[in-house]
Order: C-alpha cells, then sequence, then structure tokens
C-alpha cells in the first residue's frame, strides 16, 4: 500500500496490489512466528510454495508496518522476482526534511525503474499516468457519492469490489467500466431508508472479511460510506499536478488526512475525521475492523476508542482473523450493537 502507482504506470508496467490468498497457512508457519498478523503471514505462504512467481516485479513500502519489513528477505530467496524495490516513504512529520527524503526516494525509484524497463519516464508521461489515475479517484469519489444519497444500491461487499478491481487491473478498463456502471446507477429510483447507518473503518492494508460486512447488513444496518483501505482510503486526495510530478507525489503521500495509522500521523486526530464521516453520513455509529496482531491498529485503538465514548459516538470493535474467524462471536457482538442503536 501507498506506493504511488503513477511511477509504475508511467514506466509501462501493471501495478497490482498484492492480496492475501484465502487459503490457511501452512509452510509459512516455519518462517514467521503466529503471531505476525494473518495478511503477512497468507502472504509468505504464497511465496514459499510458489504462488507469487507470476509476477516480473515487488515493490514493498517497508516502513507501512514492521511486520511488512520481514517479507522482502523471505521474497528475495523464494520468489527471486526480475524487480525488486524497496521503498522507505517516510512517516508523516511536519518539516522539510521528512518532504526532501521522500521525494529523493521517489526519484530513486523512478531512476531503478527506468534501469529495469531501459526505458525513459519522462514528466510528460507522469503527468499522463497521474492524469489517469485522478481520473480513477474522481469516478470513485462519484460512486461513493451514489452510494451516500442511495446506500441500498449495492451492497458493501459489492462496493469493495468494483474498488478492488481497480487495484488490480490496467486503471484505464477500470475507469471505463466506472464511466458505463455510474450512469445507470444514478438512473436508478431507491426508497429513502430508515435503516441504522454505520461506518466501517480499519483493516488497514487488506479487504475485510465479505461474511462480516453481509453480516452487518443482514443485521439490519446499512453502510453508507467508510473508512477502509480498500475504499474510501484508496482514492482519497487526487495528485495536484504541479510542474514537478514527484513532487506532486510527494505532496499526495504527505496528506495527513484520511489519517491513517500506516502513517505515523498524530497531529490530526482519526477519531476527529471520522466523526466527520458520521456527521456526514449521518450515521448512528462506527464498526472498528481491526486485523489481529496488526500493531499500527493496535496502537492508535486505545485513543480512538477513548475519543469516540468522549463525543458520545456508539463504536464496537470486531477483531478478525486468517484463519478461525469466529463468526459466531462476531455475530453476537455486532447484534448486541444493532439494539443498543435501536435496532431489532
Ligand atoms: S494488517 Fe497491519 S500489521 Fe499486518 S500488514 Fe497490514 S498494516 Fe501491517
Amino acid at each position: 500500500m501507498q506506493v504511488p502507482e503513477e511511477i509504475v504506470h508511467a514506466a509501462g508496467l501493471i501495478p497490482v496490489v498484492i492480496w492475501r490468498g484465502n487459503e490457511a497457512v501452512t509452510w509459512g508457519h516455519s518462517h514467521i512466528p503466529p503471531y505476525y498478523c494473518g495478511i503477512v503471514r497468507s502472504f509468505i505462504d504464497d511465496a514459499v510454495r510458489g504462488k507469487l512467481g507470476f509476477m516480473d516485479g515487488m515493490i514493498f513500502h517497508v516502513r507501512q508496518c514492521l511486520l511488512i519489513m520481514d517479507i522482502p528477505l523471505i521474497i528475495e530467496r523464494h520468489v527471486k522476482p526480475e524487480y525488486m524495490k524497496l521503498l522507505y516513504l517516510p512517516p508523516v512529520y511536519p518539516g522539510e526534511a521528512t518532504r526532501d527524503f521522500l521525494i529523493s526516494d521517489l526519484e530513486l525509484f523512478k531512476k531503478s525503474l527506468e534501469e529495469y524497463t531501459g526505458n525513459t519516464i519522462t514528466d510528460d508521461m507522469l503527468k499522463s499516468s497521474i492524469a489517469v489515475y485522478n481520473e480513477n479517484r474522481s469516478l470513485l469519489e462519484r460512486l461513493y457519492e451514489i452510494r451516500r444519497k442511495k446506500p441500498q444500491i449495492l451492497t458493501s461487499a459489492e462496493v469493495m469490489k468494483i474498488v478492488w478491481a481497480g487495484m488490480l487491473m490496467q486503471k484505464e478498463d477500470h475507469n471505463e467500466l466506472l464511466k458505463e456502471l455510474l450512469p445507470l446507477m444514478e438512473a436508478m429510483t431507491i426508497e429513502p431508508t430508515t435503516k441504522i447507518k454505520v461506518i466501517p473503518i480499519g483493516c488497514l492494508c487488506q479487504i475485510p472479511p465479505f461474511d462480516v460486512l453481509n453480516m452487518i447488513e443482514d443485521l439490519g444496518m446499512v453502510i453508507p460510506d467508510d473508512d477502509l483501505y480498500v475504499g474510501s482510503r484508496y482514492f482519497a486526495n487526487k495528485v495536484n499536478m504541479n510542474d514537478n510530478p514527484i513532487e506532486a507525489l510527494a505532496e499526495r503521500h504527505l496528506k495527513k488526512t484520511p489519517v491513517c495509522p500506516t502513517k505515523g500521523v498524530w497531529d490530526v486526530l482519526w477519531a476527529d475525521d471520522v466523526e466527520e464521516m458520521v456527521k456526514l453520513n449521518n450515521a448512528s455509529g462506527v464498526i472498528s475492523i481491526h486485523v489481529k496482531f496488526c500493531p499500527p491498529h493496535a496502537c492508535y485503538y486505545p485513543d480512538f476508542k477513548s475519543r469516540m465514548i468522549e463525543k458520545g459516538i456508539p463504536e464496537i470493535l470486531v477483531q478478525v482473523e486468517h484463519e478461525m474467524l469466529s463468526m459466531e462471536g462476531i455475530k453476537t457482538r455486532l447484534q448486541s450493537f444493532t439494539e443498543s442503536l435501536g435496532g431489532e
């Protein structure tokens, strides 16, 4: 996550966000301890079982979290991609030093892609890739505006699949598909909902289990918006084009909102950010989806929770795991949350 995909796109490559697999972790256990998050364990398992060899290259933003830092060593040994790059995008501290470091890291990234592909990445090529990505962000914003007005038009899992598809396919193709879909959605008439509106947040780097999203809706709640990586966070903040596209990409990375614990922002509060979203959507509560053993989320959660209490915003934590997801336990928690919000 957070890799500026536009630079990869401008090099003539197809950037694809890597996903955890669906299968139980097997050989991966011999490389990664069980207290690592399921996403890293599953990814390592796929790597050592030879399931990632179809990729020509891999790029890791190793400062995303502590657990990601262990992946490249294992990848180098077991997958041996033709191209491998570690990015050190800095935490978002104020000050010129952070910005300068980030710009130099992105310049080095561009140079290494040029060496790998043999293509020079000109400013014009970068600007045109940025334009494609900005268009994608505008289209997804439009999708979310429609959803806010007609939250039952699609299930939350369907919305996620639309965002997710854009992470896996050529952005130009995704843009064309969205341009076909959005007018159809705009033309549909949907009765205003009286259901309880809730906002799911968390799942910092992957998609939440669809079973959990479906359960929220099956229990009579509706999701008009989200603060999830495979959701509104992925397309937030367009790149403000200026004469220097690398600087423009750096500026986007340095934006403090939406607040993401993996970016180390503390001077803007995550709770304030989420409160805005709750007000915008006239929502009744927030469902925090925490991936078990995710340190950035765990680090921010106590502060977030206490501020939700101060603000009087009902919030509940649901913990998810790659394997052994206890749906009964989650159902009990969500049921009592719905009832506390006045649902049946
Ligand atoms: S779930 Fe958390 S700990 Fe695991 S890779 Fe994602 S950000 Fe890192």
